[in-house]
């Protein structure tokens, strides 16, 4: 009898530490991927080497399919596709700084396009053949997720569009400060 008691109290401890997250679901999506991903960092710029199983339980199921399965969202969709704000993209899966909003271009393809990302490590540059198609892949610097592809179609000073998918980016607007500073850096 006491055993019987035992296992129901266990089974009663489950099911409430399983339906207390759900209560407290936030609403906005962007919370999950800092909060819940123990690996995501915007400062510690060492490498991330994760198994996918363990990224399938930090990251988003359209984060999950287009950084790790090499999946890509559907163009037109990103709502970082038109945007003109000032700041600062990076890997929504990791953290790593990818581009800056001043390399960022219309491309009119329906993906967020850049030119040129922020450092030389940011990117890892990857052959594709897949789907028929010579292309070349671009992944995460830090953590390998897939991000999109490179093309010789874009604009100067480097000919390059850095096709993106949005549900990869992370945008964090720039301080006043800093736009200040890269006003001063461009009219000095
Ligand atoms: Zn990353």
């Amino acid at each position: 009898m006491k055993r019987i008691i035992c296992l129901l109290l266990f089974g009663f401890a489950l099911q409430s530490c399983y339906s207390q997250p759900g209560k407290k679901k936030p609403e906005n999506m962007d919370v999950h991927k800092k909060n819940d991903n123990p690996f995501y960092s915007r400062t510690d710029t060492s490498k991330v080497t994760v198994k996918d199983e363990d990224w399938k339980k930090v990251l988003s199921a359209d984060m999950y399919y287009i950084a790790r399965q090499k999946g890509t969202e559907r163009p037109w969709t990103s709502k970082f596709e038109n945007s003109k704000e000032v700041g600062t993209y990076y890997c929504a899966v990791c953290g790593n700084a990818l581009f800056k909003s001043d390399t960022k271009f219309d491309s009119g393809c329906g993906w967020p396009s850049f030119y040129e990302p922020i450092s030389k490590t940011s990117i890892i540059y990857l052959p594709d053949h897949s789907l028929g198609m010579s292309r070349t892949e671009v992944q995460c610097g830090r953590c390998k997720s897939h991000l999109g592809h490179v093309f010789e179609d874009g604009p100067p000073p480097t000919g390059l569009r850095y096709c993106i998918n949005g549900v990869v980016l992370d945008f964090e607007k720039a301080s006043e400060a800093e736009k200040k500073y890269n006003e001063q850096k461009k009219n000095p």
